[in-house]
């Protein structure tokens, strides 16, 4: 099976769209329901033992982006504590058998990051469960296209923020209260913290401020030897599209405007976070590393 260190074209790695891509979930979607499957590493991510015996937490571990984090994660050597919703346990059953597969601690902790004290539980689950924290990576995320801003609520406005902003918010300060020197926080932006949507002014804004919060907080913990970052995907196969995050036909190109004519997948952001997490990385702070198929980003 082909891994991330097999000689390849990109352009032709991994499929473009067509109308068979086009379906619409509620909620926060299934990874399990979607066509094609998204890969996540699966397969196709092979670890080198660069996060050995590392302590995660990953936000949106079930599905998409946070599936391929926490599989990756497991696979360098870090045992990880999941989070996702209550109503994605059919994912997230699957992640934490690949992590014990992989040999290493899954601890489940289902929860709605929306809540503040929830976010300290999944902190203090770590501590408690892992025996400390030493890398987070929010990976968690809303996205909710509307055509109007008339038809952005209040409602949707502030699970937007609560969930991309306040979570992080709740989540860094918890964090950086128990993390020792060499720890790592990674936050997900996206594109479109540059290149906003009109069909996703909410979303996107959240993504602006995500920046903003990353480069700052970068400065305030670097004397503490905590280094935080952020990672920008550009259009990626996951369930949050499928779950109103675009508009069902507009699937069916989705990701073609990339110069590489096709969307990612989850897998092909792992290897970014893991070079976040990892000390190697150890002299790059408040960066947003972009994985936008080249979309360009400033
Ligand atoms: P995804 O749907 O697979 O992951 C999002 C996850 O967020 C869900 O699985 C869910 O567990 C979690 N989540 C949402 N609301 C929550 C809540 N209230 N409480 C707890 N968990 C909650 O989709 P994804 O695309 O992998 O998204 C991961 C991140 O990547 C998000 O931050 C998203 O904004 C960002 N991103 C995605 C794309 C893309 O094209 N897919 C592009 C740029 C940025
Ligand atoms: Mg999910």
């Amino acid at each position: 099976m082909a891994d991330q260190y097999t000689f390849q074209d990109p352009v032709k790695q991994y499929p473009k769209p067509d109308d068979s891509w086009k379906q619409e979930q509620p909620g926060a979607g299934l990874e399990g329901r979607m066509h094609p499957t998204p890969d996540a590493g699966e397969k196709t991510y092979r670890g080198t033992g660069r996060l050995e015996g590392r302590k995660a937490v990953v936000t949106g571990a079930d599905s998409g982006i946070g599936r391929a984090v926490a599989i990756a994660f497991a696979r360098e050597g870090a045992d990880v504590v999941l989070s996702y919703l209550p109503e994605e346990e059919d994912d997230a059953k699957q992640v934490v058998q690949l992590v014990s597969q992989a040999g290493r601690k899954a601890v489940a902790c289902p929860g709605d990051l929306k809540d503040e004290e929830y976010c300290e539980r999944l902190i203090r689950t770590a501590v408690d469960e892992l025996g400390g924290l030493d890398l987070l990576a929010n990976v968690a995320g809303k996205q909710q296209n509307q055509e109007s801003i008339a038809d952005i609520t209040t409602g949707q406005f502030d699970e937007t923020y609560r969930t991309n902003v306040y979570s992080m918010f709740w989540l860094c300060k918890a964090a950086a209260a128990v993390m020792p020197p060499g720890s790592a926080i990674i936050n997900t932006t996206s594109i479109q913290a540059y290149e906003p949507s009109p069909i996703l002014v909410d979303y996107a804004s959240t993504k602006a401020a995500i920046n903003g919060f990353t480069k700052g907080l970068a400065g305030q913990l670097a004397p503490k030897g905590i280094r935080v970052n952020a990672i920008a995907p550009g259009p990626i196969w996951t369930p949050l599209q499928q779950a109103g995050g675009q508009p069902e036909e507009a699937l069916s190109s989705f990701g073609t405007q990339t110069p590489l004519g096709r969307p990612g997948q989850p897998v092909e952001l792992a290897p970014a976070y893991v070079f976040l997490a990892s000390a190697e990385s150890s002299y790059v702070i408040g960066e947003t590393l972009a994985v936008t198929g080249g979309m360009p980003t400033p």
